[in-house]
């Protein structure tokens, strides 16, 4: 059984962390940043896709590669990446049930723009589940995993680390987590990437995982 009964801070990555990736938004947005990389670049979009995939890699976000890189406009960026239909994404109210049972403070930790963020929330229709949404911009635009990223971002909520929880889907942005002494739990597959033993639970889905929970002071 898994006891996270010190926890009263849970931190959720947003993109295929709240809602399965099988719903396709990143899918959308990733093409959208792949036409963005083109057009900025001046690539053909197979060389774009290896270029994205170094910038990932490398900085965290494509954007924040492309700010490394070359000369462009991250707010034109995060507004015409993020322009994607919703519809795929479908509402959730049973985990907007259970997001409001977990005791204590819920968050979003997000490498997505704020605006972008609020829509998909509202989608799931989750948004008045969270007591705080952390937003790319949040960060001055330096994604996760950068560690001053994770500081500012509890310092803004102002938890305790060793009394937080971290959910996410890209394994290595559970690095820094760990390290800050955040239980860490990574949901999926990991997108075929190495795991390792940062990561202290693994879920396939969010909910199932959070309706396992039970708290030793549960009423
Ligand atoms: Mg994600």
């Amino acid at each position: 059984m898994i006891d996270l009964s010190h926890v009263n801070a849970w931190v959720f990555d947003m993109d295929d962390t709240l809602y399965p990736r099988e719903q396709g938004l990143m899918a959308l947005v990733q093409a959208r940043i792949n036409a963005y990389v083109v057009e900025a670049v001046g690539l053909d979009p197979q060389e774009a896709r290896v270029l994205q995939r170094q910038f990932l890699d490398e900085h965290g976000t494509t954007l924040a590669g492309l700010m490394a890189n070359y000369t462009i406009d991250p707010e034109d960026f995060l507004r015409v990446v993020h322009e994607v239909p919703l519809d795929g994404v479908e509402p959730n109210p049973r985990l907007a049930e259970r997001l409001k049972t977990l005791p204590g403070r819920c968050f979003v930790f997000t490498n997505g723009a704020r605006e972008y963020a609020h829509r998909v929330l509202d989608r799931i229709g989750i948004a008045d589940c969270f007591d705080g949404v952390f937003a790319i911009e949040d960060g001055d635009l330096t994604p996760k995993p950068e560690p001053s990223t994770f500081r500012h971002m509890i310092e803004r909520f102002d938890f305790e680390p060793r009394s937080s929880a971290f959910f996410e889907d890209t394994p290595r942005n559970l690095e820094p987590a760990k390290a800050l002494g955040m239980a860490t739990i990574l949901i999926g597959d990991g997108h075929g990437k190495p795991l390792g033993d940062h990561i202290d639970h693994i879920a396939p889905d969010l909910l199932d995982f959070l309706n396992a929970l039970t708290f030793k002071d549960a009423a």
